[in-house]
């Protein structure tokens, strides 16, 4: 079937909550994707970062393949010989020493609003059923409904109502307001490093630390969300490496099943993650050996093939070299590792048509809320990939001017 039908079928029996742009995917390696026409495309995407070691890597092919054939699921009922060795490979890799394995990064934050909750109960004494959780205005945490409870835009929440109290919203970036917004009831403050739905969004220098010391000082945990920009994507293992700071807890997901299968987690130490008692929280396919045989083969390509490097040495090289693109259109370019935006202005008609025009150049990327066109290509990207990638883009520009 060309992608024509196939368009035509998935709006006709699929829900409609994706925009998605109108390229049928039926292939993919490393950096590459072809559509059912055999037409080539370089992925500038990487599926929200979850593909960040590239597509169908052979290394992980073979964990998946080994594991599949010899065992897949336990649930947690019985014990698997890949979760223990998976939670200890992630606290040597990360420095926590406690894991709680769930599948998507919803979940995962849900997961960490449940500790912070459960923590602030029994650790710091909030009255129960009085626990908060501040969160910051744009943020992106994903999509259940406790999780959109605190999100700030309506087109997330609209008509989703009633939803979960207890999460009052700070401006993103400022320390003074969070330091406002603590009460004794405060348990936790939840952030992503970097707003990347939200537009590649980075905070002023000293935030995080800022943000951080207010946390210690106030005995609230400081939860980052690096579901999209931990384990490599902004250059260094985690965004919060760029201020030294270490959070109490950090969430992560995405990029942890290598492009595979969906994996998340929720790291932190034994003083705050301890808090869980058999029974008061689960997941059937949270840790299954499945996922786990994946994620340990992943974080494996990730060190050895060092992507975190090679994502800081790339990035920092096309963000220089997209910044040499000269348009009325482009309001600012900015980025860290390989997780970039270029921001247009709102006469610039939207970032979608800069989206669909890349398309048809072979080069595939989202627009991300109205104005930004997000860059963020696997991490295996080479130096001649992204001169590639750049001829194209600087093509589109010069044909939209
Ligand atoms: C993608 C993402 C999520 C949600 O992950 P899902 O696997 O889609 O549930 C949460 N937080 C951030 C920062 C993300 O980028």
């Amino acid at each position: 079937m060309d992608s024509k039908d196939l368009i035509l079928i998935e709006d006709l029996y699929g829900a409609h909550n994706y925009h998605s742009l109108d390229v049928v995917i039926s292939k993919a390696k490393g950096i590459w994707m072809w559509d059912v026409e055999g037409k080539k495309y370089l992925d500038f995407l990487s599926a929200y970062s979850a593909a960040n070691q590239g597509h169908c890597h052979p290394r992980i092919i073979k964990a998946l393949q080994g594991q599949a054939r010899n065992l897949t699921l336990t649930s947690r009922a019985f014990r698997n010989d890949q979760w223990p060795m998976l939670a200890k490979e992630l606290c040597d890799w990360t420095g926590y020493n406690m894991v709680l394995p769930m599948n998507t990064g919803a979940e995962a934050v849900e997961t960490a609003v449940k500790t912070a909750r459960k923590w602030g109960y029994q650790k710091k004494g909030i009255a129960d059923g009085q626990a908060e959780i501040i969160a910051c205005s744009n943020n992106f945490h994903g999509r259940t409904v406790t999780v959109i409870s605190f999100s700030t835009e309506p087109l997330y929440r609209n008509d989703f109502g009633p939803f979960t109290p207890g999460f009052p919203i700070i401006p993103f970036g400022d320390a003074d307001a969070l330091e406002k917004a603590i009460t004794p009831n405060t348990a936790a403050f939840i952030l992503e490093p970097i707003q990347a739905e939200a537009g590649i969004l980075i905070p002023s220098e000293g935030y995080l630390k800022k943000a951080k010391e207010i946390c210690e000082r106030n005995n609230v945990l400081f939860i980052a969300d690096e579901i999209q920009t931990g384990l490599g994507r902004v250059g260094k293992l985690f965004a919060c490496d760029y201020e030294g700071v270490k959070p109490d807890m950090m969430v992560i997901g995405k990029s942890l099943g290598g492009g595979y299968y969906p994996i998340s987690a929720v790291l932190a130490n034994r003083e705050i993650l301890g808090v869980f008692k058999p029974g008061e929280h689960g997941s059937t396919f949270g840790g299954n050996p499945l996922a786990c045989a994946v994620a340990r083969e992943a974080i494996r390509v990730t060190r050895e093939e060092k992507l975190v490097e090679n994502a800081a040495e790339l990035g920092g090289y096309f963000l220089a070299k997209l910044r040499t693109i000269k348009s009325k259109h482009i309001k600012e370019i900015r980025g860290r590792g390989l997780l970039i935006g270029v921001e247009l202005h709102p006469e610039a008609g939207g970032a979608r048509r800069f989206c669909e025009e890349l398309m048809t150049e072979g080069l595939l990327c989202k627009e991300t809320h109205e104005n930004v066109i997000r860059f963020a290509p696997p991490l295996v990207s080479r130096e001649k990939d992204l001169n590639w990638a750049y001829k194209r883009i600087k093509a589109v520009f010069k044909r939209l001017a």
